[in-house]
C-alpha cells in the first residue's frame, strides 16, 4: 500500500498534460479517481489509462468556470464515492497578449477558469474534505503566480490570486484545527499544450523573454506529477515544479 491507497481524489482538467499525469500516477498508487474536463474525448483517454490500474474511476464533463455545475459536481462525487479525500484544482487556460491587446472578455475568461475555477472548486469540496478526517487541497498556480512578465497580465493576476487564496486557506485550516493539508503548486516549463501555446505566442512579441524561458528545465508531465505527489504526501505549503530554483532566482 501507498499513502494514496483507497483515497478518493478529484482532478479537474484531467484530459491532458499535468492533470492526466496526476490522475494516472494517483491510480497507479491505489487511489480512486473523479476526473473531469471540458474536453470529453481527451478525458475518455485518461479514463482508460486510469482504469487500467484497477481502481474506481468516474469521468464527468465539467466546466470549472460554471459555479452551479461545480456545486452539483461536488455533491455527485461525494454521493458516488461516499467520501472525498483530495482535490487537485488543476484545470487552466493561458492567454498571451499585452494589456492593450487584451479584450475585456479575455480577462474575464482567464479569471473565471484560472482563479474562480480554483477558488470555487476548493470551496465546494471543503466540507467533504474536512469530514473525511484527512483531506488535501492541491491548487495549481504557476511560476507566473510568483513572477510577473509582459504579455501575461491576466494569467499573472489569476495565478497570484490562486497563491493568495491557497495560503490563506492553509492558515485557516491550521488555526481552526481542521484535518486538511493545503499545497500550492507552481509549475514552470512542463511539456504540455499550455506551455507550447504560450511560448509560441510569446516569442512573436518578446524574443528576449522567450529565450530566457527556453533555458528553463524542461520537465515531463509524468515527472511533474511524481514531484507534486511527493510534496502532497509531505503536506508541503508550496512546491515549485519544472523551473529550476536557480533560474527563478535569476529571473526575479
Ligand atoms: P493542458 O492544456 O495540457 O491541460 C489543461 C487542461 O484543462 C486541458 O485538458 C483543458 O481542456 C482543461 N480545461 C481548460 N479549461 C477548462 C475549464 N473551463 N473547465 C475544465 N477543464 C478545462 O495544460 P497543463 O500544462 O497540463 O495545465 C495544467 C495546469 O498547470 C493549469 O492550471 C496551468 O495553468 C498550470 N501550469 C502549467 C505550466 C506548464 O509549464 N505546463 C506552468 C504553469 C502552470
Amino acid at each position: 500500500t501507498t499513502y494514496f491507497t483507497d483515497k478518493v481524489a478529484v482532478v479537474t482538467g484531467a484530459a491532458s498534460g499535468i492533470g492526466r499525469a496526476l490522475s494516472v500516477e494517483l491510480a497507479r498508487r491505489g487511489a480512486h479517481l473523479a476526473i473531469s474536463d471540458v474536453d470529453t474525448a481527451g478525458l475518455a483517454e485518461t479514463e482508460a489509462l486510469v482504469a487500467a490500474h484497477g481502481g474506481q474511476v468516474r469521468a464527468s464533463f465539467l466546466d470549472v468556470a460554471q459555479r452551479e455545475l461545480l456545486v452539483q459536481y461536488a455533491e455527485d462525487v461525494a454521493e458516488h464515492f461516499g467520501r472525498v479525500n483530495m482535490v487537485f484544482n488543476n484545470a487552466g487556460i493561458a492567454y498571451t497578449g499585452s494589456v492593450q491587446e487584451m479584450a475585456f472578455k479575455d480577462l474575464d475568461r482567464v479569471m473565471d477558469v484560472d482563479f474562480y475555477g480554483v477558488a470555487n472548486g476548493t470551496k465546494v469540496f471543503l466540507p467533504h474534505l474536512i469530514a473525511s478526517g484527512d483531506g488535501h487541497v492541491v491548487n495549481i498556480s504557476s511560476l507566473f503566480g510568483i513572477l510577473s512578465v509582459p504579455s501575461q497580465s491576466a494569467y499573472n493576476a489569476a495565478k497570484f490570486a490562486v497563491r493568495g487564496f491557497t495560503e490563506a486557506l492553509r492558515q485557516e485550516m491550521i488555526l481552526g484545527g481542521h484535518p486538511v493539508k493545503v499545497t500550492c503548486v507552481h509549475p514552470g516549463g512542463i511539456k504540455t499544450n499550455i506551455a507550447r501555446n504560450a511560448e509560441q505566442a510569446d516569442s512573436r512579441n518578446h524574443d528576449e523573454i522567450a529565450t530566457s524561458f527556453d533555458k528553463l528545465a524542461r520537465t515531463s508531465p509524468e515527472r511533474a506529477a511524481q514531484i507534486i505527489l511527493r510534496a502532497v504526501e509531505k503536506g508541503r505549503a508550496r512546491v515549485l515544479v519544472g523551473a529550476d530554483a536557480k533560474v527563478l532566482d535569476a529571473l526575479v
